[in-house]
């Protein structure tokens, strides 16, 4: 489009000459004056008679009516003379320096004048903008130094960057890296000259007509190329901010996806809009663009949102719409969860973690993405009558099932891919070598670095790290362990070209100094002295022809390189979790275990029940998660089924469900079981109606400490309730201990693990268990599951002393079990200083069963079940492993986030000839012990003690002050 610029009005300078007046004295002026006045006196009275006075005092009534109605139309015309003036200017062969400095004065004045200009120059063909362009980087370049050199090249080549901080300060710290447009405020300009510099970049949009940025270009029988997996109309958000439309163009863009300021930082826009982008050699910052619009608002208005929202009626109290169910709450679940809750639907968001948003919370690191985004979506969400559970496992607390009968018409299942993969070489199992999940969860979600949070962290200061693995976790985890002091090098099989990490990313990490190993694989881990990884042995890779990926396949060359290393971090990418897939058997999945949906369609197999992102794709990207959401909401609510008067009836139940699964968790009642051993009873009546004899609950006690895997002693569903049993061994107990009735858990995850596999014994069989110290109350209650079911049971219960000993007593749990199955029901004490019952640990009665049963005698031992100190566990493993008795131990206590997530619970099992790792959060709680490789295994249970120790004496120490 060419657009004629008219030649402008120019006003010249006509101001008329001086006139003489005649020199009298003072009289003779007053005579002549009062006749000139006289005779223009009547005259005037018999102009006021003319028609042409009657027509001029028409137009002056006109014009002050006009002026009274809409002052705006005389500024108008003056604009207008303006604007001709500027055109004027900009048909020159170039902007001079005077005119261009006035100009972007007024620009910056952020008024309807200034908006004028911006659609101007928006609207003006590229050369004018070129020479617009030309005279900022000539005349402005000293107020913005980013202006110097801006020409060249422009648009295609160049542009105004956003604000990145140095690597020598950002390195050092975790504040945000790419902080965008607005990051120039740091340097002093205004939120106004940020508002051009945004615009400025805008002007390099060609406003092509294809929308190739937003869907993509189309290939026969394939994807189309790049383009937003959201739909964000992008073409017209540019246009709308190349207009000076900042806020219009935030409405635009929130109307299809909430979380601009989330896909705009972490989106890989180099393969999705900017890939297609026009302008090749610099492709336009669309992403920043995108997330400076939210963050904009928010500056200049943070009660914005408030204030928008503040009349709407929520969802679940209009109840015109079914309600439904999101389950996760990363990118997938809350996009679908804002735009079903903008359409009128109320949502329940329910998570598995105490916080919100899934892998942008506790995957990507606060430089990249800061929690305070997400908190924002999350609070818009919630302005529009969201509800939210958190601590919350679909497939565990509760099944898609249970969600559907409460009154839940449609689920949105967005569970991700949390299920870190490792590589199974030799040497895994030491201490030192960890998933990066496990290692960003300890930063991000649970905020290790910082002093007064409890969750330790591994030592990083001034240590070797490598990360394995050449994603974007591999760059998190590598810029983590650098911010903590390491001294940092990434280990990747391919080549630099091939890194799936976004561009920017390993740009960055690089200029932090870390360092790149290319063409290497780990071939296994090496300890000295200790059980902690100590050297690396890597295999040289050449890279053969392309495999399945596209990519050039890495071929091991038979060469190997050693390393010294402190701190090894998987970064391999995440499988699917098995929960929900567990505990459906009827949702299909594909043979990498993600949810089958398909046929342009987010259906899952099961009725009404939807699914996208990671769950279904396997680890893909936060913006893909996104249009799956999108896309599953748009679905919903096209296929509204059900009536009025059941729709009240199910916002009614659902909303109940909500309400009771908020309910909060506190202690109603507590007792000293023996010192440093307190029991609680807790409100949760979630948990306890689902609770199954073996598993155990994570809970996180205050919102700055640990996660911790505690045993369920018992429930009550009716009631509502759980029992736990706490000993005072660490920080975090101590502190559980001392919390009193009434109090509430920051959050009580459950039941989680597999629940005890139970068997039917026939004949003079016993089930034995081996319960020490703190083992009775998880054996308690798979103990009394055996009964039920008709089992001969025997319980060895050791104590240190018969000062520690609870629950024997009269009327106590283990009484009432033996008052109620007499003949079934064998108890054996053993205390180790012989205070009470045997003296000796628990294996000197079981190793008496065992030898009996050699001998034919006694009841066989069916199974032996054995819950305590892991010494203890392992000593019963090797003692019934002669007799081939089938062993089972429980390692509830290694947990950490205990849903698979972060991979810590690792145990190293043999299983025909070779070693491979269980989890025993998802593999147990119970694993047959005779498996487990208890020397490789047992070190794992103190890979924190340094840190605990310091923890406690940091705790004993604040509490002497605090008394001083
Ligand atoms: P997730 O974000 O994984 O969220 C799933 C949520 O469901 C979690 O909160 C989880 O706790 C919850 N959940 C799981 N099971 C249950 C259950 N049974 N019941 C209740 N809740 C459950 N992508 C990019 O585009 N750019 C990046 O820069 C980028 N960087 C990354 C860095 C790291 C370290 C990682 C790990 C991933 C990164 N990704 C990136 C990938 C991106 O974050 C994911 O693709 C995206 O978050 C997937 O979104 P989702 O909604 O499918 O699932």
């Amino acid at each position: 489009m060419h657009i004629e610029l008219p030649q402008p009005k120019r006003t010249a300078n006509t101001a008329p000459p001086p006139v003489e007046t005649p020199k009298t004295d003072d009289l003779e002026r007053y005579r002549q004056a009062a006749h000139a006045l006289e005779s223009t006196q009547s005259e005037i009275e018999e102009l006021e008679h003319t028609e042409a006075f009657d027509v001029f005092k028409k137009q002056l009534d006109l014009l002050r009516r006009r002026l009274l109605n809409s002052p705006q139309s005389l500024r108008q015309m003056f604009i207008d003379d303006g604007a001709q003036a500027i055109v004027w200017e900009f048909k020159q062969d170039e902007l001079g320096a005077e005119f261009t400095k006035t100009l972007w004065r007024l620009l910056a004045r952020d008024d309807d004048m200034s908006a004028l200009l911006l659609r101007f120059i928006w609207n003006v063909p590229l050369k004018f903008k070129r020479k617009f362009i030309v005279a900022i980087d000539k005349h402005l370049s000293d107020r913005y130094p980013m202006f110097k050199g801006l020409s060249q090249g422009w648009p295609g080549q160049n542009g105004i960057p956003p604000y990145i901080r140095s690597p020598e300060e950002r390195a050092r710290d975790f504040g945000l890296v790419n902080q965008g447009y607005l990051g120039y405020m740091n340097l002093g300009y205004s939120a106004r000259e940020v508002d051009l510099l945004v615009w400025l970049e805008t002007l390099r949009d060609k406003q092509c007509e294809d929308r190739a940025c937003e869907l993509g270009v189309a290939r026969p029988g394939r994807e189309p190329k790049g383009g937003c997996p959201v739909k964000v109309h992008i073409p017209e958000m540019i246009a709308l901010m190349g207009t000076g439309r900042f806020k219009e163009a935030l409405r635009l863009i929130e109307s299809l996806n909430p979380l601009p300021d989330v896909t705009g930082r972490v989106c890989p826009q180099e393969v999705q809009c900017r890939s297609v982008c026009t302008l090749t050699g610099r492709p336009l910052e669309i992403g920043q663009l995108e997330w400076f619009l939210p963050e904009r608002e928010k500056l200049a208005n943070a009660g914005a949102d408030a204030e928008r929202w503040k009349n709407w009626a929520s969802p679940w109290m209009k109840a015109e719409k079914p309600p439904v169910a999101v389950v996760g709450s990363g990118p997938s679940g809350l996009i679908n969860a804002y735009l079903l809750l903008a359409e009128g639907f109320p949502v329940t968001v329910f998570e598995a973690f105490h916080e919100l948003g899934g892998v942008l919370r506790y995957g990507i690191p606060e430089f990249r993405l800061p929690n305070s985004l997400i908190d924002d979506v999350v609070g818009k969400i919630r302005l529009l009558g969201g509800q939210f559970v958190t601590n919350f496992v679909v497939g565990k607390t509760a099944t898609l099932d249970d969600l559907k009968d409460n009154g839940f018409w449609r689920i949105f299942v967005g569970t991700g891919a949390g299920l870190p993969r490792f590589m199974n070489v030799p040497g895994e199992h030491l201490l030192g070598v960890m998933s990066a999940n496990e290692f960003l969860t300890r930063v991000n979600l649970m905020q290790a670095r910082l002093e007064d949070y409890e969750t330790p962290l591994p030592e990083v200061k001034d240590k070797q790290v490598i990360v394995i693995g050449g994603g974007n976790t591999a760059m998190d985890a590598a810029r983590t362990a650098r911010r903590l002091g390491g001294i940092v090098t990434i280990v990747y099989r391919r080549t630099r070209s091939e890194m799936p990490a976004r561009v920017e990313e390993l740009h960055h990490a690089l200029e932090e100094g870390i360092e790149l190993k290319v063409l290497r694989s780990p071939r296994e881990f090496h300890s000295e002295k200790s059980a902690h990884v100590c050297h690396a042995i890597l295999d040289v890779i050449e890279l053969g022809p392309p495999d399945a990926s596209g990519r050039r396949a890495p071929v091991v060359t038979g060469k190997t390189e050693t390393m010294p290393v402190d701190l090894v971090i998987m970064a391999l990418g995440n499988a699917s979790n098995p929960i929900i897939k567990d505990s459906e058997p009827d949702l299909k999945t594909s043979k990498w275990g993600t949810v089958m949906v398909g046929g342009g369609s987010q259906k899952t197999s099961l009725e009404g029940v939807y699914s996208g992102g990671d769950a279904t794709r396997g680890g893909a990207t936060a913006v893909l998660a996104a249009g799956d959401g999108q896309a599953a909401a748009r679905e919903i609510l096209g296929e509204i089924s059900v009536g009025k008067a059941e729709i009240e009836e199910l916002v009614e139940r659902a909303l109940r469900y909500t309400g009771l699964a908020q309910s909060p968790q506190t202690i109603l009642k507590k007792v000293n079981l023996a010192e440093g051993i307190v029991e609680m009873r807790v409100k949760s009546p979630m948990i306890a109606r689902a609770a199954q004899a073996g598993q155990f609950v994570r809970v996180l006690p205050t919102p700055k400490g640990e996660l911790i895997p505690l045993t369920l002693a018992d429930w009550d569903a009716k009631a509502g309730t759980i029992d736990l049993v706490i000993q005072a061994v660490g920080a975090s107990s101590i502190g559980i201990n001392s919390m009193g009735v009434g109090e509430a858990f920051t959050g009580i995850a459950g039941p989680l693990g597999q629940p005890s596999k139970l068997h039917r014994y026939e004949g003079e069989q016993t089930v034995v268990f081996c319960a020490g110290g703190l083992g009775l109350p998880p054996v308690y209650p798979i103990m009394r599951a055996h009964l039920e079911l008709g089992n001969h049971v025997t319980l060895i219960s050791g104590f240190r002393t018969a000062g520690a000993l609870f629950w024997i007593g009269e009327g106590e749990r283990v009484d009432g079990l033996q008052k109620k199955y007499p003949d079934r029901l064998r108890v054996i004490y053993a205390t180790n200083d012989g205070t009470f019952g045997v003296k000796g640990f628990v294996t000197s009665p079981l190793e008496g069963l065992l030898r009996e049963n050699a001998e034919g005698k006694g009841r066989n031992v069916a199974e032996v079940i054995a819950i305590g100190p892991p010494l203890m566990m392992r000593a019963v493993s090797e003692l019934t492993h002669p007799y081939g008795a089938p062993t089972v131990a429980s390692l509830n206590a290694i947990m950490v986030d205990a849903t698979g997530m972060c991979g810590a619970c690792m145990v190293p099992v043999t299983i025909d000839g070779r070693l491979v790792r269980k989890h025993a959060c998802i593999d147990g709680p119970e694993i047959d012990a005779h498996i487990i490789d208890w020397d490789k295994f047992l070190p794992r249970f103190a890979q924190f003690k340094t840190q605990e120790q310091a923890s406690l004496i940091k705790h004993a120490s604040d509490s002497e002050q605090a008394h001083v």
